[in-house]
């Protein structure tokens, strides 16, 4: 993997068991390096091994034990967003519905902080 980030709100697979057990799909909740631990917001997956990682589904995990970040996928068709270039949507009509909304109303509100 390069050029792979893991932040807090990532999906990830991980193994629980140090890693030798089965595989699970949780949420990153924080992330924690260093002796006394901080927390970070995110970790690239070279350094990621260093980290402590705390899911949402109530267990924590070392970096070897996360096999991978999950890409997110779009609430509307299901499909992976293509978030290499940084777009948090697909390209599916819903999406693109949803996209024009939102940039209406960011002109109306632009337009609303400009009177
Ligand atoms: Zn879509």
């Amino acid at each position: 993997m390069i050029n792979v980030t893991i932040k807090i709100g990532d999906m990830v697979e991980y193994r629980r068991d140090w890693g030798r057990g089965g595989y699970f799909e949780a949420r990153v909740m924080n992330i924690e390096v260093g002796s006394p631990r901080q927390e970070v917001s995110e970790i690239s997956w070279e350094d990621h091994e260093e980290a402590i990682f705390i899911m949402n589904d109530g267990h924590w995990c070392s970096g070897y034990q996360i096999q991978a970040v999950i890409p997110p996928f779009c609430p509307y068709c299901g499909e992976q967003f293509e978030d290499e270039e940084g777009r948090d949507r697909c390209g599916c009509p819903e999406s693109q519905k949803a996209r024009d909304l939102d940039r209406e109303l960011d002109e109306i509100s632009a337009r609303r902080k400009g009177e």
